[in-house]
C-alpha cells in the first residue's frame, strides 16, 4: 500500500487544500493529513476544530485518508506511519522557494522519504488559508473558498 502524508496547517482548509487532496489520491493508496501543531504560530482554529473542519470537507473521501496532529518532525512522523513520500501544494512562483528549501531539508533528516509536489487547479492558485481569514474578518463572500461548513466556521469566529 503507498501511503503519503500531507502536511500543513490547514487553518482553515481550503478548496485549494481539498485539490491537492484529490489529486494526491490518484497516486496513493492512502493519504494522512497531519495537522501540524507549532506552539510559536499562532492559528485561529484550535487542533480540534481544524481536524473537524477536514473531516466535514473531505467526507467523501475519509475510506482513504486519515487525520493526525503531530508535534513531531515531519519526516519521523512519516517514517512511523510507514509513508514513504510528503504531499505538498504549490500555487505560484512564491511557494516554490520555501518548498525547495524544505524539500532538501527533509531530505537530509530523513533520505528514505521524498516529496511530491501537485500544481493546483488555477482557479485556487491564489487561494490560501490567510486569505480567506482576511475575507472572512469583513464578512465576504467565501462560496468558493471553502465549503459551506468551513464558511459558517469562520463567519462564527468573527461573530458574523
Ligand atoms: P503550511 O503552513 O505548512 O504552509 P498550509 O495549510 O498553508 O500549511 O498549506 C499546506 C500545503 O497545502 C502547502 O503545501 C501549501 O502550498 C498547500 N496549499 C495551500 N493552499 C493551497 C491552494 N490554494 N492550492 C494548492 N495548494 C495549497
Amino acid at each position: 500500500m503507498k501511503i503519503g502524508v500531507y502536511p500543513g496547517s490547514f487553518d482553515p482548509i481550503t478548496y485549494g487544500h481539498m485539490d491537492i487532496v484529490k489529486r494526491a489520491l490518484k497516486i496513493f493508496d492512502k493519504l494522512i493529513i497531519l495537522v501540524s501543531v507549532n506552539p510559536h504560530k499562532k492559528t485561529l482554529f484550535t487542533e480540534e476544530e481544524r481536524i473537524a473542519m477536514i473531516k466535514d470537507a473531505c467526507e467523501d473521501k475519509l475510506e482513504f485518508i486519515e487525520i493526525e496532529t503531530s508535534h513531531d518532525l515531519t519526516v519521523a512522523h512519516a517514517h512511523k506511519l510507514g509513508a514513504t513520500h510528503i504531499v505538498r501544494g504549490l500555487r505560484a512562483l512564491t511557494d516554490f522557494e520555501y518548498e525547495f528549501q524544505m524539500t532538501h531539508a527533509n531530505r537530509v533528516l530523513d533520505k528514505r522519504i521524498d516529496s511530491v509536489f501537485f500544481m493546483t487547479d488555477n482557479k485556487y492558485s491564489f487561494l490560501s488559508s490567510t486569505t480567506i481569514k482576511e475575507i472572512a474578518q469583513f464578512d465576504g463572500d467565501l462560496s468558493t473558498f471553502a465549503p459551506p461548513k468551513i464558511a459558517k466556521a469562520l463567519r462564527d469566529k468573527f461573530n458574523h
